[in-house]
């Protein structure tokens, strides 16, 4: 229990907001902290994320490389990660017994191979720190009490209160007014809102009635559909590597007016990714597409997710070396049948259906092929088009682009630069993080240093 009376109130029992949580509470035992969480379940995503395992960081000794990672907030990133780091994750949870280990591709997970070590580890802190958690809270409204009264560290270093020591909460009242959906009011000195993303604008109002600015959200990390395509006839298979790029939209008009004539919007767009691509019965899946999705999450949004795609399902090779190599094989391989022969290490079924794309019989011999169908081969193998009509959410790691604009927000503390005492962390700022546990990480980093800020007795000066 506190002795000096001062409240920090998490907004939201996530990964972000119980990191802060216990972290703060850890840092200055003299705080007391209080998680409000609208559902009536703590750190629900951990539980379900990475099919059960919970891949909570990725491997990745450079912190310039890790924030490349970052569709959104890769500047942003880079800063907050000098303070904490993909090792200062590891050491955090391995120091509190919990072993982590690195797969192949570099996403880690923990020993157990279950995200219910990462649970219990969490709640033990809860319990040490005494956390005080209150459940099927929904925050409706934060409101301002008053402008600063508490001095402002580095201000006046004689006046201003030690970290820790409360000693300006004697003379200053609460600074936050917070309400909740069932009429319970609460005051605070700090507030730290880790409420996660909200897939609709309207949701973000009352922190926009805080004078904070959204970016606006949209979906990122999804899949592309193609219905009624004949690879779909395809699916399960999957290639080890291929190049996908955008290549265009529906003609769409920004400002629907008379002077304003649709256009392409994604003409020579430089969205492109090589990857693992998997073929589903709706169209396609897999790291590449996934990747591309969070990459244009924008765009793809502004277009209605109707666009079209090129894959190069044999990278290493453009037109002019895949057109050398087909000329090749048609003396190597001059006897044998084109579609019982796959020279390039694709799947059977794929490598079958491009030759049936591209005219090619069953029985039809590579010194009979006539060139006609050998270009219209070298085209399918290397820049095949599709259309893209619509999306399919990826249940495994949906994340939402969008959220609290991130000059409104300070790196070094994840202070608000529009009310000092409020903070921000994990997916409700404007950050988003492909697959392989870099939103995790982002929800880790923030969450640590906004809780060092409070704990340090921090109102900082915007
Ligand atoms: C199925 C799935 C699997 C995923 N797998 C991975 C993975 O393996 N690796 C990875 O890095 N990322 C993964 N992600 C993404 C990752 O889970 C999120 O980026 C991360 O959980 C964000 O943490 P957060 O604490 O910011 O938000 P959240 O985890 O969304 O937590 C926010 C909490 O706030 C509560 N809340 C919202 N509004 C209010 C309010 N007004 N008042 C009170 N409480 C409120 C919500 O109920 C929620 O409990 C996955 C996501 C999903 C959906």
């Amino acid at each position: 229990m506190s002795d000096t009376g001062k409240i920090l109130l998490v907004i939201g029992g996530g990964a972000a907001g119980l990191f802060c949580a216990v972290n703060a509470a850890r840092l200055d035992p003299s705080l007391k902290v209080i998680v409000a969480e609208k559902s009536g379940k703590l750190l629900s995503k951990v539980r379900v994320s990475g099919g059960g395992r919970c891949n909570l960081t990725h491997a990745c000794p450079s912190i310039g490389d890790m924030a490349q990672h970052y569709p959104r907030g890769a500047h942003f990133v880079k800063k907050t990660f000098h303070q904490f780091f993909v090792t200062d994750t590891i050491e955090w949870f391995e120091s509190r017994d919990v072993p982590l280990k690195t797969e192949e591709d570099g996403r880690m997970f923990p020993l157990a191979n279950t995200s219910q070590a990462v649970i219990d580890c969490l709640m033990r802190e809860v319990n040490t720190y005494r956390v005080e958690m209150r459940m099927n809270r929904e925050v409706k409204e934060v409101k301002l009490l008053k402008e600063e009264r508490t001095p402002e560290i580095g201000k006046d270093a004689k006046t201003a209160p030690m970290p820790g020591t409360g000693d300006a909460v004697a003379t200053a009242t609460k600074k936050f007014a917070i309400t909740f959906n069932n009429g319970e009011r609460l005051e605070a000195d700090f507030v730290c809102i880790a409420c996660g993303g909200y897939p609709k604008s309207s949701m973000f109002d009352w922190l926009r009635a805080l004078g904070h600015t959204i970016e606006e959200p949209v979906p990122s990390l999804f899949t592309f559909n193609m219905p009624g395509h004949s690879l779909n006839a395809l699916m399960g298979v999957s290639v080890p590597e291929a190049q996908i790029r955008i290549t265009g939209s529906k003609a769409v008009t920004d400002k629907p007016s008379n002077d304003i004539q649709p256009h392409n919007m994604l003409s020579g767009s430089k969205l492109r990714e090589k990857g693992p691509v998997l073929v589903t019965h709706w169209g396609l899946s897999g790291p590449a597409i996934l990747r591309l999705s969070a990459w244009g999450a924008r765009e793809l949004a502004a277009c209605g997710y109707e666009f079209d795609i090129t894959i190069n399902w044999i990278p290493a090779y453009n037109e002019q070396s895949a057109a050398k190599e087909l000329q090749r094989l048609r003396f190597e391989l001059a006897s044998q049948k084109v579609v019982g022969k796959n020279p390039f290490g694709l799947p059977s079924r794929l490598w079958e259906w491009l030759a049936s794309q591209a005219g090619i019989g069953d029985s039809l011999r590579w010194a009979d092929l006539p060139a006609a169908s050998q270009n219209k081969l070298v085209r399918n193998l290397c820049v095949q088009p599709f259309s893209v009509k619509g999306k399919t959410t990826f249940k495994e790691e949906f994340v939402t682009a969008g959220g609290v604009k991130l000059s409104e927000v300070d790196p070094n503390t994840m202070q608000s630069r529009k009310l000092p005492g409020l903070f921000f962390a994990g997916e409700i700022v404007d950050v988003d993080g492909i697959t392989g546990g870099y939103n995790f990480q982002h929800a880790w980093t923030s969450g640590f240093i906004a809780a060092k800020t409070i704990a340090g007795g921090a109102i900082v000066a915007p």
